[in-house]
C-alpha cells in the first residue's frame, strides 16, 4: 500500500493543477506558492528524497531537469528562475517523494542585495 501524497498526485488519484508530464516526470502547481510562479516537478517513480539517489536511478533526475528546460520555454519564464530541493529535516522536506521546486516570476537573488 502506498500512502505517499506525490505518487497519489502522479497518477491523477489526487487532484492537482498540472503544468507538464510526460512518461517519467509529472509538475503542477503548489498549493502554497512561494511566488508568482511555482511548480513543483516530480520523478513518477518514488525515491524518497536527495540521499536515495543511486547510479540505478539518477538518470531520472536528468528527466526532471529536462522538463526544467521544457517548462521554462512553455510558461516564457525567460527571466530566470530557481530550482529548488529540500533534503530531510533541516532541508524541510515535508512530503518524502523527491520533489524540486520551480520559483520565478520575481526577483529570488539570494543572498539580497
Ligand atoms: P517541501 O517542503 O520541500 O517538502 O515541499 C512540499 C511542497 O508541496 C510545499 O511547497 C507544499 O505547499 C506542496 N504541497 C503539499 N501538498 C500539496 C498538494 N496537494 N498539491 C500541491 N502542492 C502541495
Ligand atoms: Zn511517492
Amino acid at each position: 500500500m502506498n500512502d505517499c501524497l506525490f505518487c497519489k498526485i502522479a497518477a491523477g488519484e489526487i487532484p492537482s493543477t498540472k503544468i507538464y508530464e510526460d512518461e517519467f516526470v509529472y509538475a503542477f502547481a503548489d498549493i502554497e506558492p512561494q511566488a508568482p510562479f511555482h511548480a513543483i516537478i516530480i520523478p513518477r517513480e518514488h525515491i524518497c528524497c536527495a540521499n536515495a539517489i543511486t547510479a540505478e536511478n539518477s538518470a531520472l533526475i536528468g528527466k526532471v531537469f529536462e522538463a526544467v528546460a521544457k517548462i521554462a520555454k512553455q510558461e516564457n519564464l525567460e527571466n530566470g528562475y530557481r530550482v529548488v530541493n529540500n533534503c530531510g529535516v533541516d532541508g524541510g522536506q515535508t512530503v518524502k517523494h523527491i520533489h524540486f521546486h520551480l520559483l520565478a516570476r520575481r526577483n529570488l537573488q539570494w543572498p539580497p542585495g
